[in-house]
């Protein structure tokens, strides 16, 4: 879009206002020299633009508001970028324009700004939840990329609650609560003091205002019975560093309203109890001059006990600093006095912004020497190196607060997980029984993979199931401890479960095959008979040795062989004819006590990634040493060669009847390049109702004439299979497909 002039018939008068604040905005960036001005210049006529026939709820043209939140920043002198990102800051939103539209015109810093406090802006605290408050100022400070969107966000908050009395007083509540759970507090963290006092004043006032009036009326009262006591203080001090000649700058200083009615509320004062309303603040040329004034304000009055506070050898974390004492004035009156340099002030009553006032400034090593807290200045130096906010930002999250992402419930409660955490991580946050039961994951309402990442102000919803299980594979991604040892120790109980039974499977068909029909039960008689096994075997239970059979640690036949031996002593004689019948059936490979596969074992048994054997394929089972079940097709090569080494550690294994999963199976599709033969290929995949999961191809796509397309594709087995290859050789652009049998994987 182009902005015109920004003028309009319909409200000249409105537009003349509007053009007059600007012009009074203008007046205060002269350190941003010519070409800043210029860009500013140009942010407020889009903006204007932009907003044309919108009002503030006052009455008055929008664009005032953007002005006034843009001349806030000039005080903190906030560079060009920043004050023309808050010149647009309610333009994504509320005038339709993009964040293409933004970098077009202004370039992508400006745009990620306006569109960081457009995601800000959509973020509501609304919790009365205890521990809450903390989360949420720290998701927003996490959110926001750049140190700058939280001081435009800052300066936006305070101009809306200055011109809070034109809103409907049914959002004050609202709004007040979340300006002094979450702003306030933010902007006493960044060091923005007179930022922070104002927001607590403003949202007390309009939270409280019978109370605040009251407080307001005593504090005038005692102000003008003690206009004279402290008329004759500030004179006193000024004197008393005149005859030390140290020159100072000497302000009074009253507490807020709202801190005398915390400490009120707190401390179940009356008013008249709180003394420490009135302070007076004194500036000195260095610090060792603040020490000396110290000197000189006890001689002059005498010093409250344990109200001495030296902020200036042990900076507050903020980076405030400042030595405080209470001193006993004139008629019995405790008064603060705060004493601090010039550099020391313009930190404590800008913090962070106080950076961008020294930047702007000629500052002299001597400027930043007295600046002094090692917070800031560290600071101060990594801007200097890096001369980019984003980094500087991120130097400052750090010190904030740890690495962490933070995310919302479909009930608004707020988790905070470590950055990385994926859904999986948030449903074992939840509860552990919602993670084992998770079946799916949804992210501001739209179906995720289950190993997606996280990204602070996500609302995140887990999809549970009475038949969802853990799966091994989770544990590839899953980014907190506590899901961790969840999932293994699922997936432990899990192994134990399923390798009993595959065990006892196993030792079965074994002791079938040495022509014992019946395994010994758990009958009297059999007991010696057990524990002598056990003995044998050095298991401490008869589980545990099916546990072992079937993880392959033990082999079934060897045991198989001891229990006939035992059997044989209590006097029990093998069936030549059941040992031949086993025998034979057992080389056909069609015993009817071969294992059963059917996709839904989880841990015990494994397919191979070498072969990846699919329903109808027909197959083998390796005992592997500890590992459970490996099943390879039966051609597979790696299979081959470990049926050659290790012949008594294959057994007979079938697809059951019915299948509960889809398998994976790998194709080579070798086509003639051209345009679109991919998505044709992927359709005709599609078209057979297959399931691609991965597709690779060669780097060289765009230059060869015939290349090699890799698919991984879910299928139901070898039939559907063939389905697919049909469809894909159907194709003209299509010379060859195939599904690969043996990849170059070292697995079993
Ligand atoms: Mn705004």
């Amino acid at each position: 879009m182009t902005p015109s002039g920004g003028t309009n018939s319909t409200s000249t008068e409105a537009s003349n206002a509007a053009a007059a604040s600007f012009a009074s905005l203008l007046a205060k960036l002269d350190y941003l020299g010519t070409e800043g001005k210029e860009l500013v210049r140009k942010a407020y006529r889009f903006s204007d633009h932009a907003h044309l026939g919108q009002k503030r709820q006052s009455g008055e043209p929008y664009i005032t508001h953007p002005i006034a939140v843009a001349a806030q920043c000039a005080e903190w002198k906030l560079d060009s970028q920043a004050l023309m990102a808050a010149l647009l800051h309610d333009a994504m939103e509320d005038c339709g324009i993009s964040k293409e539209d933004l970098i077009q015109e202004f370039g992508a810093p400006v745009a990620e700004m306006v569109d960081g406090l457009t995601k800000l802006d959509k973020l509501q605290f609304d919790t009365q939840e205890e521990g809450q408050a903390e989360s949420f100022r720290k998701m927003l400070l996490a959110m926001a990329k750049d140190v700058r969107v939280i001081l435009v966000k800052l300066a936006d908050r305070s101009h809306n609650m200055r011109t809070m009395g034109s809103m409907p007083t049914s959002k004050w509540a609202r709004i007040c609560n979340e300006t002094l759970e979450i702003y306030a507090p933010i902007a006493h963290r960044l060091g923005l003091n007179q930022t922070y006092r104002e927001l607590q004043d403003l949202s007390f006032r309009h939270l409280k205002p019978w109370r605040y009036q009251i407080i307001e009326k005593a504090v005038g009262k005692a102000r003008s019975r003690r206009r004279d006591i402290l008329i004759k203080v500030q004179k006193d001090v000024e004197q008393a560093f005149a005859k030390h000649s140290i020159p100072i700058r000497i302000y009074g200083r009253e507490k807020t309203l709202f801190s005398i009615y915390k400490k009120m509320d707190t401390k179940n004062l009356s008013f008249a109890q709180v003394t420490d309303i009135y302070g007076m603040r004194v500036i000195l040329p260095s610090v060792i001059e603040c020490y000396t004034a110290l000197g000189v304000l006890h001689q002059l009055y005498k010093p409250v006990p344990g109200r001495f506070k030296d902020h200036i050898a042990i900076a507050k974390v903020n980076g405030y600093q400042s030595i405080h004492t209470t001193l006993v004035g004139p008629a019995g009156i405790n008064i603060e006095f705060q004493l601090r340099t010039e550099a020391m002030h313009v930190v404590a009553e800008s913090g962070v912004a106080s950076h961008w006032l020294y930047k702007t400034q000629d500052h002299t090593s001597e400027t930043s020497e007295r600046l002094g807290t090692q917070w800031l200045q560290s600071l101060v130096d990594i801007q200097n190196e890096t001369h980019d906010a984003t980094e500087f930002w991120d130097y400052v999250k750090v010190d904030l607060f740890p690495d962490a992402v933070y995310v919302f419930t479909p009930k608004s409660k707020i988790m905070a997980l470590p950055r990385g955490a994926t859904v999986v991580d948030f449903a074992y946050a939840v509860h552990s029984n919602i993670g084992d039961r998770t079946m799916a994951g949804k992210i501001n309402g739209e179906s995720v993979p289950l190993r997606t990442e996280l990204k602070n102000g996500d609302v995140v919803e887990i999809v549970t199931s009475t038949v969802a299980a853990p799966n091994p594979a989770w544990l590839a991604y899953v980014k907190t401890g506590r899901a961790r040892s969840k999932i293994r120790h699922f997936l432990k109980t899990q192994a134990q479960t399923e390798s009993l039974g595959l065990g006892e499977k196993l030792l079965a068909q074994a002791v079938r095959a040495e022509g014992i029909d019946q395994m010994p039960t758990d009958e009297p008689k059999y007991k010696p008979l057990w524990e002598r096994l056990l003995r044998f075997t050095g298991n401490h239970s008869k589980e545990d040795l099916l546990v072992d059979i079937g993880l392959g640690k033990r082999i079934a036949t060897i045991v198989a062989k001891r229990i006939v031996l035992l059997l044989s002593e209590l006097g029990e004689k093998p069936d030549a004819l059941l040992i031949s019948k086993e025998r034979f059936t057992a080389h056909e490979s069609v015993s009817q006590g071969g294992v059963m596969v059917d996709g839904s074992e989880n841990v015990s048994i494994q397919y191979a990634l070498c072969c990846r054997p699919i329903p109808g394929d027909s197959i083998l089972g390796y005992l592997g040493r500890g590992e459970g079940l490996v099943v390879h097709t039966e051609n597979c090569s790696v299979g081959q060669k470990l049926k050659h080494k290790d012949s008594e550690r294959f057994i007979a294994v079938e697809w059951a009847d019915e299948v509960v999963r889809a398998f994976e199976s790998e194709l080579v599709v070798t086509v003639q390049n051209g345009k679109g033969v991919l998505a044709r290929v992927a359709a005709a995949i599609a078209s057979a109702e297959a399931d691609i999961t991965h597709v690779n191809m060669s780097e060289e796509f765009s230059g060869q004439a015939a290349i090699d397309l890799r698919f991984t594709i879910a299928i139901r087995d070898t039939t559907h299979l063939d389905t697919v290859l049909k469809h894909l050789r159907r194709l003209p652009s299509v010379s060859q497909a195939h599904r690969v049998v043996s990849a170059k994987s070292t697995s079993h």
